[in-house]
């Protein structure tokens, strides 16, 4: 049996349901109603937003691209165990369900999917793993061991069991999504892999829902990555130097954010691009703020003519008003 979310409950913004009259999604907590609800769903190609929950406007940008695409969208919620690490931020991760499925009902979702860890590891820890390789032991993956192979063993799951045709990941884990696309392709899984640039503040910090945890002088601090990047992509037109040089003068200046990488790289091998490159890069940085670890990024064209290959202090995508929690309010 499947259940339906009660379209009543009122969101964080205090805003109710009646922002929009979309019909509330299915809800699937099993195998046996996700392969029910799924089979309700008909023809026309499915769209599926994998999420680890307390959506954001990030999230949302992503649902409307695959709205805007899909016959069917799905979404899943699930906070995978396999990609925290002993010493990571698992049991205090925000959890918002309501507030979730609001969202969700907002933009049109059809089906949601939201297991619980036995669900998807009936077994316990599955034995057999997707390894994410060499590119899943670098940056993140360096800071995160196992991580990457966590993620990518989750979403082959998902995928499986969601059937999608296509799969919709932010530009905001550059890493992640470099390794879906790879493993997509390495292993041969029928999807399509869509993307869709990260959303911002207004003041540029990259939305997260770890955002949520940031004090207001974390969260001043926490500025430093954006701006960092934005100083780096300036100087993109100079070469490789210019743009490290740039960006490490930034965050130089902001000793509150313990800096873990600030890396100017090649965008499908993670390597440092040497001072000759010229063509798309990325830049990226990672750090600690307060207790939050943030990440961010910015793909840039290195060399003549060159910058930033996203928009950067708007909020891409944003036609709807606002629904991040995070750290909107009182900046
Ligand atoms: P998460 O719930 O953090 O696992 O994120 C679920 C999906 O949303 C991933 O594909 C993320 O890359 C994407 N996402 C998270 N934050 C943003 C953002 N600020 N902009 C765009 N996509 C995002």
């Amino acid at each position: 049996m499947t259940e339906t979310f009660d379209s009543t409950v009122t969101n964080t913004n205090g805003t109710g349901a009646s922002q929009a009259a979309s019909r509330a999604p299915i809800i699937a907590r099993t195998r046996a109603e996700l392969k029910a609800a799924r089979a309700n769903l008909g023809d026309g190609d499915i769209g599926v937003v994998m999420t680890m929950g307390a959506l954001h406007e990030g999230h949302a940008t992503l649902i409307r691209r695959a709205r805007a695409r899909e016959q069917h969208v799905i979404v899943t919620i699930f906070l995978n165990p396999l990609q925290f690490g002993p010493r990571e931020d698992l049991s205090h991760y925000p959890r918002m369900v309501d507030a979730d499925l609001e969202i969700c009902r907002r933009e049109g979702v059809d089906l949601v999917f939201l297991p619980t860890p036995d669900v998807i590891y009936p077994d316990g820890d599955p034995g057999v793993r997707v390894s994410a390789g060499p590119i899943g032991n670098v940056l993140e993956g360096q800071a995160r061991p196992g991580h990457f192979d966590g993620v990518l063993t989750v979403v082959g799951k998902l995928l499986h069991l969601t059937g999608a045709d296509r799969s919709y990941y932010g530009q905001k884990d550059a890493q992640q999504l470099l390794l879906i696309r790879r493993m997509a392709r390495d292993l041969d899984f029928p999807v399509e892999v869509v993307t869709a640039p990260t959303v911002r503040e207004a003041d540029g910090l990259a939305m997260s829902s770890r955002n949520m945890y940031l004090t207001e002088s974390d969260r001043e601090t926490a500025l430093c990555l954006s701006r960092a990047l934005r100083a780096g992509a300036a100087a993109a037109a100079e070469g490789p130097s210019a743009v490290r040089r740039a960006a490490r003068a930034v965050v130089v200046k902001e000793p509150l954010a313990l800096i873990d990488y600030l890396v100017l790289v090649h965008p499908s091998t993670l390597e440092d691009v040497p001072e000759w490159y010229r063509g798309e890069a990325l830049l990226a940085v990672a750090g600690r703020v307060g207790t939050t670890r943030l990440i961010d990024n910015i793909p840039i064209s290195v060399g003549p003519g060159g910058g930033a290959l996203e928009v950067f202090s708007e909020n891409a995508g944003r036609d709807q008003p606002p629904v991040n929690r995070a750290g909107s309010v009182g900046l």
